[in-house]
């Protein structure tokens, strides 16, 4: 009899643990935060206050048609001669409940400025996101171009520096080129051609799925168990169109959203990364600092062409030629 209870305590502990294992696992399981920058226009050509409505506005129903929190970093200097609507695009992102992130004012490297300087132009980029802000106080940082200092002295400096500020810089682990594919699809738009723009922006999603199915690969390869990870897109209107479609093969992937902040208290985000010279994402950055798992020459990369046509459809869209 003794025996027995010993036996059904053991199996029932057993089962307890298994259960609680498998809870454990579903609980760190294919978690993933969404953050945008340059919130509210990557800004690379000049769009008007409707269309830059538009673009936001679409962004923001669409993440809260999934239910997400996100985080924007916000770059105040590409709309510093429009106060007003920068002020209504931030309150927007804020009304619907999404953090808002510093990502400087001037959209400066770290590697081509001193740290006072940088600190500086970081300090003046919150100036209108602390109005929207009131009480709340900003906590993340997003470096322009991923430079987050090109040694590891640098980027000590800065980490201490941002600490003093009250922020903390965010790391990217996964990343689509969406900066490559903007100005084309926007130009076919804004030509008109837009059966040429829905063909270009399949072809943006199949590079986006190409891209998630590498990093998923990357990390299995990295790590021994599922990484949360912090995909990073920018604000732009091949975004806004295409939100929708990545997010749905985020949760068809299996990726339950989370807010950055949980993500952030993932002991992965705590460990020491190796200075780069180059904008690099983290899985790289980790791998690169250890063990060298994966081969990066096989990352996928927009092609030759698509960076051409990036080119020369962003000097039509600055120009202003249409
Ligand atoms: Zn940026």
């Amino acid at each position: 009899m003794f025996m027995m209870k010993v036996i059904h305590v053991s199996f029932i502990t057993y089962l307890c643990l298994v259960s609680t294992f498998v809870d454990a696992n579903e609980h760190i399981e294919k978690k993933i935060s969404i953050t945008f920058d340059d919130v509210p226009i990557h800004g690379e050509f000049a769009l008007s206050p409707q269309s830059l409505a538009n673009i936001n506005h679409k962004i923001l129903d669409t993440l809260k048609k999934y239910n997400i929190k996100a985080t924007g970093f916000v770059n105040e200097g590409h709309l510093k001669d429009n106060a007003k609507l920068l002020q209504e695009l931030l309150s927007a992102w804020q009304q619907h409940g999404h953090e808002l992130g510093n990502h400087t004012f001037s959209h400066i490297s770290y590697h081509q400025n001193d740290l006072n300087t940088y600190l500086t132009d970081i300090q003046k980029g919150a100036a209108t996101t602390q109005i929207v802000l009131g009480k709340v106080k900003q906590k993340f940082f997003r470096p322009p171009y991923l430079h987050a200092g090109s040694t590891d002295e640098a980027q000590l400096m800065l980490d201490e520096g941002l600490h003093k500020l009250g922020l903390q810089l965010v790391p990217v682990t996964m990343e689509n080129a969406d900066y490559v594919f903007d100005a084309p699809y926007t130009n076919k738009l804004e030509s008109k051609n837009l059966s040429e723009a829905n063909t270009y922006k399949k072809q943006y999603l199949e590079f986006t799925e190409r891209r998630l199915d590498f990093y998923e690969s990357a990390s299995a390869k990295m790590f021994d168990q599922p990484v949360p990870h912090i995909l990073m897109l920018h604000v732009n209107q091949l975004n806004a169109d295409s939100l929708d479609s990545i997010l749905m093969s985020l949760q068809s992937r299996g990726y339950q959203f989370q807010s950055l902040e949980q993500t952030l208290q993932q002991p992965i985000y705590a460990q020491p990364t190796q200075a780069f010279k180059f904008g690099i994402h983290w899985l790289f950055r980790w791998d690169k600092s250890k063990d060298k798992k994966v081969n990066w020459a096989s990352e996928p990369e927009p092609s030759q062409d698509e960076f051409a046509e990036h080119q020369q459809a962003l000097t039509i869209l600055k120009n202003g030629k249409l």
